[in-house]
């Protein structure tokens, strides 16, 4: 399909502004993503968070002409020529009347995928089960909100033979939206189960509304043999056909005769309409072995063949979701990206790869292999992707397989080509790489692991892994109890309480904050070489690091007149005019901090007589916004502050910023949380208030080195600290107290996770290993050990050793590799 404006126009009953002739292929809500100007239809939608309509000046001068609006700009004609808006009452709900008026040019099946876990694996285990037959269109990524099921059905082309696509929603009535803009003809309800309850009285609600993206599909596959799904179905409005598969019914349309685990497999023997047959998958765990079940309906509903199933299911590879940032070898920064290759995600990973600033801009090489199964032809396929390329910037391309190879004269920008990624490894090219960021991305089949081997810095077993779309989601979460003009300062002090400051700037830049707080200037200047533009304030100023201050732009915090005076003789000394400061109050911490009620007079007079600095806000600190016990005391802090800084304001024509709450301020007062806040544990995942987990951030990670049986009666490591009762198998893994694993854990104080076991530290913990006793523990030499993380929450190692999280997070020591995803 292909569309001009005027189809457009008509099609979402848009009053339209200007008469440019255009040409529409990609649709955009997100200006940070646009690369093709000219084709790109903007949506400006209004979210708690934003407007889209800000944007429309900076897209404008970028090139795009073409705009999906709420408002039209006063003096459009003149502000900008050449330009479409289409004016419509609400910008969103003409993007899903757009999509849904493409899907209605599609008569095809069209699977929905919902639930509350394993939308995504099913979604991508029919992509690999269903595109060696057919051509598939599915959601990229987790596309399945508002805004991405739209965007994921707008992918429908006329290659398509099949779509497939996941709806989740968080509130009651989202999912007629969906539903009407996705059309399944193929319903896949995955499970029920918490998440997003908040939202909803009851499970069964919530159950029901999901169900009902499924109300006109031919059928609907779910497992019967869970009780609220099942419930709902009798409930609900549906007549059409179901296959409702279950373990214990002998008389359901797809019986599970027996699911058998094997060491690194489990056999599945199913009947289908009566008739018998069986398959494998390389999985073991319970949600994989649901998640193949689910598919498999849908192969049998398809009518694929048994054998062609079997032999898929065999094949099944895991889902990786992740795009990793990793240090590379000679100052490269690799982006690893082990999700499938296809076009949408290779544009996707490329986008991501362009918001990472960098110091210098260093050059951008991709490695891409050829990209299969598009069941598009391959001129047109890498036309495309030599187009996507040159738009987003790459200096450089390798490629890798015989079909990039031979679509080489497409490539406009510097290349090379291999057949495979053993001649490239061979080649001695990787070797030569440095200073570049890297974008990795390939097929499975080609084994790109080697290049990715070659080219990452290995220091350590052990890692801590950071969830960039969790800090994201944080972010938004407490975003979501602000006015949109409060301005909000992330804490970024202490490594970004150990997370890595760097990454994590960088996200937070992304996502439009407006300060970053460093503690010390050292750390500000080392986020202004990685390439960070927002403002930067550093909160503890040493003297002797004012030239830092000055050169790399940072913002001092000043507490005292020593300080004051002192930033102030230097600044002049350089001739520095205006330079913006922050003043600090001190209403009750008694740490840092001007007296909000004798020196206030002073801090005026003294600024007055100079231009150097300028104060640009004023703050102070809660001792305890956390608990109620305190709130009579954060009440007094807020007075003196309120009234202090008030009179300081008053003295000087400019604006300067108030701002006291952290995140358990945030939340808390929102009434106090004045011109900005300032947010710190609660971007990491911790809410302060009652230590509740939030989107988890940082999951520190080791590997199992050896295991061994010892006899009951024996002890284990230093000092014979720990005895065994039992006969006992004791595994051995890379992290000690220098890692930051606090000693007062060993001994059975504490535990880790092993496969999701909890397996107690036994012995003292030494300095750079441990012993934890795995006896029962279905583990292995080289599997992965979770010292805290998703499933082992940092407050539980802060309880048993009677601290805070803070205190456990900023201990990861710097030897710890750090690995970023998103
Ligand atoms: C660390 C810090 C914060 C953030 O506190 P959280 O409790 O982590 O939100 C805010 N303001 C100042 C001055 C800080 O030092």
């Amino acid at each position: 399909m292909h569309y001009t404006i005027d189809n457009i126009t008509a099609l979402i009953g848009a009053r339209r502004f200007g008469s440019a002739e255009a040409c529409i292929d990609w649709l955009l809500t997100d200006s940070r993503s646009l690369a093709f100007a000219e084709t790109t239809l903007f949506f400006a939608i209004r979210t708690k968070l934003g407007d889209g309509h800000h944007y429309i000046p900076e897209l404008y001068r970028r090139g795009v002409r073409n705009f999906v609006v709420g408002n039209v700009p006063a003096n459009y004609e003149t502000n900008y020529p050449d330009a479409n808006f289409l004016l419509v009452v609400s910008p969103l709900k003409a993007l899903q009347r757009l999509a849904e008026r493409h899907r209605e040019e599609y008569d095809l099946p069209i699977i929905g995928v919902t639930g509350s876990n394993g939308k995504t694996v099913v979604k991508e285990w029919l992509y690999q089960l269903l595109s060696p037959s057919m051509h598939v269109t599915r959601s990229p990524r987790s596309y399945n909100s508002q805004v991405g099921v739209p965007l994921s059905v707008w992918l429908l082309n006329e290659h398509t033979q099949v779509g497939v696509f996941e709806a989740g929603i968080s509130q009651p009535g989202e999912m007629a939206a969906l539903k009407a803009i996705i059309q399944p003809t193929i319903g896949v309800m995955t499970n029920i189960g918490p998440a997003h309850q908040e939202n909803f009285a009851t499970i069964q609600e919530k159950c029901l509304e999901k169900i009902s993206l499924f109300k006109d599909a031919d059928v609907i596959v779910y497992c019967a043999d869970d009780a609220v799904i099942s419930e709902c179905m009798a409930v609900s409005l549906y007549t059409g056909d179901t296959i409702a598969w279950s373990t214990s019914n002998t008389d359901a349309t797809l019986y599970i005769r027996s699911i058998t685990k094997k060491a690194d497999h489990t056999d599945i023997v199913y009947r289908f309409l009566g008739v018998e047959n069986s398959m494998s998958i390389p999985f073991t765990d319970d949600a994989s072995v649901q998640d193949s079940i689910h598919c498999l309906a849908v192969c049998l509903y398809l009518h694929l063949q048994p054998a062609d199933i079997a032999q898929r299911m065999a094949q099944l590879e895991p889902v990786a979701m992740r795009l990793e940032v990793m240090q590379g070898v000679r100052g490269c920064t690799l982006i690893n990206d082990t999700y499938n290759s296809d076009v949408t995600s290779l544009d996707i990973a490329l986008d991501f790869m362009n918001r990472r600033p960098e110091q210098g801009n260093k050059p951008k090489t991709l490695i891409l292999s050829d990209i299969l199964q598009t069941g598009l032809p391959t001129t047109e396929l890498y036309t495309q992707v030599a187009d996507m390329i040159e738009r987003r910037g790459i200096d450089r391309l390798i490629g890798v397989g015989p079909e990039i190879s031979a679509a080489h004269a497409l490539f406009n920008v510097k290349k090379v080509f291999f057949p495979t990624s053993d001649a490239l490894t061979e080649s001695g090219l990787l070797d030569t790489m440095s200073n570049e960021m890297v974008l990795i991305k390939g097929s499975r089949k080609f084994g790109f692991e080697q290049i990715t081997a070659a080219l990452s810095l290995r220091v350590h077993e052990t890692t801590l892994d950071v969830n960039l779309e969790a800090i994201a989601e944080n972010l938004n979460f407490y975003r979501s109890f602000m006015k949109p003009e409060t301005k909000i300062t992330c804490m970024v002090k202490a490594s970004a309480y150990g997370a890595g400051s760097v990454e994590i700037a960088k996200t937070l830049q992304d996502r439009g904050v407006d300060y970053l707080a460093v503690a010390v200037a050292d750390e500000g200047a080392d986020l202004r070489r990685a390439g960070i533009t927002t403002g930067i304030i550093v909160m503890n100023p040493e003297m002797t690091a004012f030239n830092t201050l000055f050169q790399y732009d940072l913002e001092p915090e000043v507490y005292s007149f020593k300080l004051l005076d002192a930033l102030v003789h230097a600044a002049e000394k350089q001739g520095i005019q205006g330079f913006p400061v922050h003043i600090k109050l001190d209403t009750g911490m008694h740490r840092l901090g001007f007296n909000p009620l004798k020196d206030v007079p002073q801090i005026i007079e003294r600024l007055k007589r100079q231009s150097a600095i300028v104060p640009r806000s004023v703050f102070s600190h809660f001792v305890g916004s956390d608990s109620p016990d305190f709130d009579e005391f954060s009440a007094r802090q807020f007075q003196l502050f309120d009234e202090a800084s008030q009179q300081l304001q008053r003295a000087f024509p400019n604006k300067i910023l108030r701002h006291i709450c952290n995140s358990a301020g945030i939340e808390r007062f929102p009434e106090r949380h004045l011109d900005m806040v300032r947010l710190g544990l609660g971007l990491y995942g911790i809410d302060p208030i009652d230590n509740r987990r939030l989107h988890n951030v940082t999951s520190l990670r080791t590997t199992i080195l050896q295991i061994r049986n010892v006899p009951k009666g024996d002890s284990i490591g230093y000092s014979r600290r720990s005895f065994v009762e039992r006969d006992s198998r004791i595994a051995a893994i890379p992290i000690g107290y220098a890692d930051g694993l606090n000693r007062h854990l060993g001994n059975r104080n504490g535990y880790c996770l092993v496969n999701g076991q909890k397996a107690p530290y036994i012995g003292n913990i030494c300095m750079d290993v441990c012993m934890i006793d795995v006896t029962g523990i279905d583990c292995k030499e080289g599997d992965t050990v979770e010292i805290f993380g998703d499933n082992l929450p940092v407050t539980v190692l802060s309880d048993k050793l009677d601290t805070i999280p803070y205190e456990v997070l900023t201990s990861v020591s710097n030897r710890v590799k750090r690995v970023y995803f998103q």
